[in-house]
């Protein structure tokens, strides 16, 4: 998979892309994770990127030039994948593991993280092809989404987690719901126990108690899960 994002904060992301699972991911070229700086497209002498709005109101937006221009480079020197274009927004679809399994299925993803008030509407309806959230809240600039959505969606490429990581008992994973309680050594610990079941070496009652817990877990903490597996069903 081939990943590119646009920016005006290329810093912000080498700290994130050059450690743990997204590190290894890379060195093992299952994903090419290249950082575009927006402002490298600007024909402004000072690099500028943004303008007011047309209208009136507070803030400044990108304007579409620089972001076209981006696309189009990106585009031209990666002709054989098609390219699934982000923004990231909090006006887009919520982001979930649902949604990164199926983006972690997609040859070439190209992100753009706006700023300010945004991006001009013109981009969004001439180039990009999905608009994305992580959450119903409001975030300075889109890195950090960019970052959330590239961590999710590059753990679940084949190959990248070892088995002994595999995302597949996971919270959310295959039957939608949270993951059961885990514990490590000591099996004592200030008064408490691990429970006997996990001590057992029984695979067969250790995996029936762990899908009890994990229904239990999801019916406390998340029984919306619950319901929206039902509807599935
Ligand atoms: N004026 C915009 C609005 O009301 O929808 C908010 C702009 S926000 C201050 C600046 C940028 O941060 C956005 O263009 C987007 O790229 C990013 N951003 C902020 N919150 C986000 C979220 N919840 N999910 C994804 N991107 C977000």
């Amino acid at each position: 998979m081939r990943i590119d994002v646009v920016t005006i904060f290329p810093k912000m992301f080498a700290p994130v892309l050059n450690e743990s699972m997204i590190k290894r991911a890379q060195a093992k070229k299952l994903v090419q994770i290249k950082i575009h700086d927006l402002r490298a497209y600007s024909l402004d002498k000072h690099r500028k990127v943004d303008d007011r709005p047309f209208g009136g109101g507070p803030g400044m937006l990108f304007r579409p030039e620089p972001i076209f221009r981006a696309v189009e480079s990106i585009r031209s020197k990666n002709e054989k994948q098609k390219l699934k274009i982000i923004l990231l927004t909090p006006q887009g679809k919520k982001f979930n593991q649902h949604l990164a399994n199926r983006l972690s299925r997609t040859k070439s993803l190209l992100l753009i993280c706006g700023h300010y008030e945004g991006v001009d509407e013109r981009v969004r309806k001439k180039l990009v092809n999905e608009e994305v959230s992580i959450g119903d809240y409001v975030l300075t600039c889109g890195e950090l989404p960019a970052m959330v959505l590239i961590d999710a969606v590059v753990r679940l490429i084949p190959g990248v987690l070892g088995k002994a990581e595999s995302a597949h008992n996971e919270s959310f994973s295959s039957r939608g719901i949270l993951e059961y309680p885990q514990y490590t050594r000591p099996a004592v610990f200030k008064g408490m126990s691990v429970p006997k079941v996990l001590l057992s070496g029984n695979h067969n009652l250790i995996d029936g108690w762990r899908k009890k817990q994990a229904l239990a877990v999801t019916k406390k903490k998340r029984p919306d899960l619950l319901k929206k597996e039902k509807k599935k069903r």
